[in-house]
């Protein structure tokens, strides 16, 4: 089905803009393997989030995940356990399942539905000895206000915490820092459904140069500087043409930014009133989606179905979450998922309605009528 608003329709740059980098590096004949583009790429993501962060650039946010848990964590032997929620993209249990680690999943919080500190805690006072670390999402991108809370209890516990903020880069904390600071290291994506946008591409950010010396090792088969193979390693490089066009597309964040932010205001304005709810911080951030949660189940799927009807594309990200989908379920090496109730009740309630660079008053009050309509029925 083609729909009139699709979920996602970033903005980029235009094909003469990008025809003059190709020129470029055809002149330079540098393709990859942190060329003048990668690097101009990676110092403006540094300066841009500013706080001393140093960046390691990536070919995609999956290989920039593998990568922290490869450089923070190291290769573990099946046999311990990293913390994650079940209601995040599967990215993140399959990187860390890719390390060596298995996935423990825990729950979320039902305000914010960013993943519960008390449910991390809970496992850590029986079970500490068999986590290796923790995973934590900051969800749809959106800066998690308990993050103070998560480093007191990794710190308490001895415990090397990593920040996945794929979808949040421009996102800020509700100190007001924006996401990158935080943990051991974090994570962004650059795939195109994501608000910065260059189709494949990732990062990992961390304040030590060290951790991200040893990702640029990583993401370059484990060679050193003498190109001798010294760690191990995976082929997770950016390419020059993406980060040519990261770095058109870094140039104009804060712009689209600003115009997807008004995008959500009208919509936090328009359903004021209707029972649905928005999700603490999201005003702060990059605004992956506007993600909503309807009263009931029942909500949920009238809206879901009054949108479709009127060629609407909407998302229900995490549903449904990790623990559901056939793999994690097959469960073939005994993860731990526990019992989820506030995951399994949210994945019931939650839709992610479109937000794009730009989008029109007019497709804003379609989306808003479609909901409307839906909670009537
Ligand atoms: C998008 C996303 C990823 C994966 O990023 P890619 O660039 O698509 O590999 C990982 N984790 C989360 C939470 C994401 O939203």
């Amino acid at each position: 089905m083609s729909f009139d608003i699709p979920f996602v329709r970033p903005a980029f740059p235009s094909s003469s803009e990008i025809a003059v980098d190709v020129d470029g590096i055809l002149a330079a004949n540098w393709f990859t393997n942190f060329g003048p583009m990668e690097k101009k790429f990676a110092r403006g993501l540094s300066e841009y989030l500013g706080q001393g962060l140093h960046v390691s650039t990536f070919s995609s946010g999956t290989a920039a995940l593998n990568g922290a848990l490869n450089c923070v964590l190291g290769r573990g032997d099946g046999s311990s356990y990293v913390l994650m929620p079940s209601f995040t993209f599967v990215a993140v249990a399959q990187a860390c399942i890719w390390n060596g680690f298995s996935p423990w999943f825990i729950d979320i919080d039902p305000f914010t539905w960013q993943p519960s500190v008390d449910s991390a805690r809970a496992i850590l006072e029986s079970s500490r000895d068999r986590v290796a670390g923790i995973l934590l999402p900051n969800c749809l991108g959106v800066g998690d206000p308990a993050i103070v809370e998560w480093e007191h209890l990794a710190g308490a516990w001895e415990l090397p915490l990593i920040l996945d903020s794929a979808a949040g880069f421009g996102s800020r904390y509700t100190d007001g820092h924006l996401l990158g600071g935080r943990g051991r290291c974090e994570i962004f994506s650059f795939h195109a459904t994501k608000p910065f946008a260059i189709g494949e591409g990732g990062a990992l950010v961390s304040r030590d140069p060290e951790l991200v010396e040893k990702a640029n090792r990583f993401q370059n088969f484990g060679f050193d500087e003498d190109r001798m193979c010294t760690q191990l390693g995976i082929n997770g490089k950016l390419p020059e043409i993406s980060a040519a066009i990261g770095l058109r597309q870094l140039t104009a964040l804060d712009q689209r930014l600003e115009s997807r932010r008004e995008v959500f205001a009208a919509y936090q304005r328009g359903l004021a009133g209707t029972g649905i709810r928005f999700q603490p911080n999201a005003a702060a951030s990059s605004l992956f989606c506007a993600a909503v949660c309807t009263e009931s189940a029942r909500h949920k799927r009238s809206v879901m179905q009054s949108l479709r009807a009127r060629r609407i594309q909407a998302r229900e990200y995490y549903n449904p979450s990790l623990h559901r989908h056939p793999y994690f379920l097959s469960n073939p090496e005994g993860w731990r998922m526990g019992d989820l109730p506030v995951t399994e009740d949210m994945c019931g309630r939650v839709i992610s309605l479109p937000i794009h660079d730009r989008m029109t008053g007019g497709e804003v009050d379609r989306v808003m009528g479609a909901v409307k309509d839906g909670l009537a029925e």
